[in-house]
């Protein structure tokens, strides 16, 4: 049996998971996989194909063309699709806005649900182990995960925390794009955002990032 760490981090934009789960990773020395981007490199695909992104029979179709490879060193992780770097185009303003539609596709979660699966399974096999941040990874994509965490952080908060990451944008507009992808990733059918049987929910308003990385770590440390 392999003593690898398998640590799910699961929560809506903006709620601190790419930071937390990276320091995590750092911290102790584990892989990084952001599911988020892989989302966001099949909607630039589709985006860059001009499939119709609203069609949700179109998109399906589309589904299994883009090879999209996610390097897993947190501190430079990459992504690409079919051999082109994409790291900074999938935060562009196109994607974010339809990512969530082409997310709630379920011949789409099927085909990242694949591939998310063989990058866990090979970080298990390598040791010492993987966080994974999405919205559905303590749920569906590593329901067996022994550490998983729900991050959460008032509207506000997040919003604040994405404009800044974006440079400074407009606040209420952040807060209305951010409310709305949320509407959409916890109404949907397949694989929806919600908090995993057996995940510890951290609310990170009042927290500074370290001091999150700090309780996940020690959530680590207690299943170790
Ligand atoms: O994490 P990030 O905000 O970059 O994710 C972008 C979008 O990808 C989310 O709003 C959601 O629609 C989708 N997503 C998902 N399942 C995941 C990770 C992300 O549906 N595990």
């Amino acid at each position: 049996m392999s003593n690898a760490i398998v640590v799910a981090v699961d929560g809506p934009s903006g709620s601190g998971k790419s930071s937390t789960s990276r320091g995590v990773a750092v911290r102790l020395g584990l892989r990084y996989l952001d599911t988020g981007a892989m989302f966001r490199a099949m909607t630039w695909a589709m985006l860059e194909a001009g499939v119709p992104v609203e069609d949700a029979e179109a998109v399906a179709g589309r589904a299994v063309e883009p090879t999209i490879v996610s390097g897993t060193d947190p501190l430079a992780p990459t992504i690409t699709v079919d051999g082109v770097d994409v790291a900074e185009a999938i935060r562009g303003e196109a994607v974010t806005r339809a990512v969530s539609p082409v997310s709630a596709v379920p011949d789409v979660r099927a085909r990242l649900l694949e591939l998310q699966r063989e990058v866990i399974r090979q970080a298990v096999l390598d040791g010492p182990g993987i966080v994974v941040e999405g919205r559905d990874i303590g749920s569906v994509v590593a329901p067996d995960a022994p550490v998983k965490v729900y991050l959460t952080a008032d509207p506000a908060a997040r919003a604040a925390r994405r404009a800044a990451e974006e440079g400074g944008s407009d606040l209420a507009a952040t807060q209305q794009s951010l409310l709305a992808r949320d509407r959409i990733d916890s109404g949907r059918k397949t694989a929806p955002l919600v908090q995993a049987d057996g995940a510890v929910h951290i609310d990170t308003t009042e927290y500074t990032l370290d001091e999150v990385i700090d309780q996940v770590v020690d959530l680590v440390r207690a299943v170790e």
